[in-house]
């Protein structure tokens, strides 16, 4: 479904991500996992299109994306193929980013009345129906000051859904939390994966990255260093800065 080529990300001198190629099959959940600055949120923000890559491609379907090439040059797509071309991905971030003047609802229904030029009455329904799945179907009338962490969390997410994307990203969805409403939120992932997903999260929940995990792909300093399935890498880490790493989070 989505395919990272030799993707790398200059910030001047320093290669964020250097040389980066990966193989997300649809319905697969893969874990981004490294230490601090190891590059896992610009990899995904890559993806996202909010980071312009300076070598290699991304392609979706396998088709191109983010780059052209016109007159044998590789040349950046234009605004507005650029913004149909990240509808296919929904991203969740670490801090939720809700508008806090809005309801739950009106948060998730915002997008897709502005974005996909839904009615409102429309963009409710599909609303409605992504808050039920989160576990939300009796906070949608509340406000985010109104809402615990978790739940807010998981507002993100029902607005990621709203937009119906093909892949989901997470950047980190639980670190912001108390360590007593992380567990909600890990299970409404788990949920989405069951029902076939495909999804690319940056976490640091092992436990979780093991049990949902199709593939877990450790980066340090830019490049993949080790990657394989959880199990594998995670009890039994071939490289001496992966078993550091793994041996550092439990
Ligand atoms: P963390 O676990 O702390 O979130 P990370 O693995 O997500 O770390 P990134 O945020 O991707 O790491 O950062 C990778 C490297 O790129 C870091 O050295 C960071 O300082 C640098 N970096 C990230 N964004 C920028 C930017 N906009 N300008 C300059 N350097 C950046
Ligand atoms: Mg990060």
């Amino acid at each position: 479904l989505l395919q990272l080529v030799g993707v790398s990300k200059h910030f001047g001198a320093l290669k964020a991500v250097d040389d980066v190629s990966l193989d997300i099959r649809s319905g697969s959940v893969t874990c981004l996992v490294g230490p601090s600055g190891s590059g896992k949120s610009t990899l995904l923000r890559t993806v996202n299109m909010m980071e312009e890559i300076n070598e290699g491609a991304i392609l979706f379907e396998g088709k191109m994306i983010g780059h052209e090439v016109r007159n044998g040059h590789r040349v950046p797509v234009s605004k507005k193929v650029a913004r149909q071309q990240t509808l296919n991905f929904g991203m969740v971030f670490q801090h939720f980013n809700l508008f806090p003047h809005y309801t739950a609802l009106e948060n998730v229904t915002a997008a897709p009345m502005i974005v996909k030029g839904l009615r409102k009455k429309d963009a409710e329904t599909i609303g409605r129906r992504v808050l039920e799945q989160v576990g939300l179907g009796s906070r949608m009338d509340h406000y985010p000051s109104e809402l615990s962490g978790g739940q807010q969390q998981r507002v993100a997410i029902a607005r990621a859904l709203a937009m119906e994307p093909k892949v989901l990203l997470f950047d980190e969805p639980t670190s912001a939390l108390d360590p007593e409403l992380v567990a909600e939120v890990l299970a409404v992932m788990k949920g989405l994966a069951e029902q076939g997903s495909t999804m690319m999260i940056v976490t640091h929940e092992m436990r979780f990255a093991e049990d949902v995990a199709d593939e877990v792909v450790m980066m340090d300093a830019g490049r993949i260093i080790e990657r394989g399935a959880p199990q594998e890498i995670l009890h039994n880490p071939k490289t001496p800065r992966a078993k550091k790493f793994f041996a550092s989070v439990g």
